[in-house]
């Protein structure tokens, strides 16, 4: 018999058990949910982990090593890459010398072009033209006379934005009205902006694809997504009344900019359905929050895709398991009982702390004919719709 001492001296040692060194080590530069959730597509792949965050807490940690620091502390970055068969990242803010310094360790797969076309809304939106994929009318706003010129340039309704560092419709500001422009200038002022005309889409749809080291591409169903507060709030796939032309349409935007880019992984491109046609909105170098749904209704999550791609593997089937439907949980999670209950749902807890705004998990629902999840959905919002 054990003593007491010794059964939880077993019970700790178990729960730190280290996978075999001699697995390949993925380091990922961000240890959030999107960084536990490529864990977790990868670890029965035989990937290890290695995660560089700021925070002790990092959700990621569960799932691999975590090693603390800012992504611009080149120190604390070696040393989550060390030893990596290859290093990624699930947040597009890793500055450039970051991305520069750990090439000399592995390969840094999205490559740095991607990094710096996405960190500026400008340079982002420049490359979709340059592509011939349209986008809303915009200025650059460097100082406060652009601002009148950008106004008479794309007229109002518009909607002014940090060209650096917005997340999450943070850091951007709409104008209805001439009396708004003093105030969003004041609140935003002082950094490149950009003015982007405000769209009155039909909805909001995300594309979201892959490019594999030998240039393969594939791509998974339009999905319609519903934000609120400029956080993603509600996904579907495929997105109803998806035509043929809106997929090709996406699937075509998506392939340019992975070609463009010589791009390797997973990436998304947020597109608005304005007339029948499909505008670019923003660029997403990374596994994204509208492919959650992927992880149980695709053949291949993006999560392991994403792996793949880096890796130089095979990529997978993005075939759908029938119609899938995602909801976040911001600010705390619903019970998971009432959740369990319900046919076709999974729960995703992301073991953070709850607090108003924050994703603290999602649930994706499957089913076999679109009504089935449309009806599964309805009935999760009435549980997990969110504060
Ligand atoms: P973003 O940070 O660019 O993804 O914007 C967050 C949300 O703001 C988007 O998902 C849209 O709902 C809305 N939004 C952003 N830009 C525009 C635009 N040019 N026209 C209309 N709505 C927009």
């Amino acid at each position: 018999m054990l003593g007491d001492d010794a059964v939880a001296r077993q019970m700790i040692a178990s729960t730190l058990v280290q996978p075999s060194p001699d697995r390949p080590l993925v380091a990922v530069l961000g240890g959030g949910q999107l960084g536990r959730m490529l864990a977790e597509a990868g670890i029965p792949l035989g990937l290890r982990f290695h995660f560089l965050d700021p925070s002790a807490d990092a959700t990621a940690r569960a799932l691999g090593e975590l090693t603390i620091g800012a992504l611009d502390d080149l120190a604390a970055a070696e040393t989550a890459a060390r030893g990596a068969e290859v290093i990624t990242y699930e947040w597009e803010g890793v500055p450039a010398a970051t991305a520069q310094a750990l090439a000399a360790i592995a390969p840094v797969r999205p490559g740095p072009r991607a990094l710096d076309v996405s960190q500026d809304r400008l340079a982002e939106k420049e490359m979709f033209g340059r592509l011939g994929v349209g986008v809303a009318a915009f200025a650059a706003v460097d100082e406060r006379a652009d601002l009148m010129r950008a106004l008479d340039a794309v007229g109002l309704p518009s909607i002014l934005k940090t060209r650096r560092g917005g997340y999450d419709g943070k850091g951007q500001r709409v104008l209805r009205g001439d009396g708004d422009v003093d105030a969003a200038w004041d609140a935003l002022g002082g950094v490149p902006l950009v003015l982007e005309a405000l769209v009155p889409f039909r909805r909001e749809l995300s594309v979201l694809a892959a490019r594999g080291l030998d240039g393969t591409t594939r791509c998974w169903p339009l999905v319609e997504n519903t934000h609120a507060d400029g956080i993603l709030r509600v996904s579907r796939a495929p997105a109803p009344a998806l035509t043929g032309g809106l997929q090709a349409g996406g699937e075509e935007i998506a392939r340019r900019v992975l070609e463009h880019l010589a791009y390797v992984g997973v990436l998304a491109v947020e597109l608005f359905e304005h007339d029948s046609a499909l505008l670019a909105n923003e660029l997403a170098p990374r596994v994204h929050n509208s492919g959650h749904w992927t992880i149980e209704g695709s053949e291949t999550s993006q999560f392991e895709q994403h792996l793949r791609a880096v890796l130089g593997w095979p990529l997978g089937s993005t075939a759908m398991r029938g119609f899938a439907g995602m909801a976040n949980c911001i600010g705390a999670l619903p019970e998971p009982d009432a959740v369990l209950a319900l046919e076709g749902a999974h729960l995703h807890d992301y073991e953070k702390a709850p607090r108003p705004g924050r994703k603290v998990g999602h649930v994706t629902v499957t089913g076999p004919t679109e009504p089935d999840r449309d009806h599964r959905l309805a009935a999760v919002l009435e549980i997990a719709g969110g504060s």
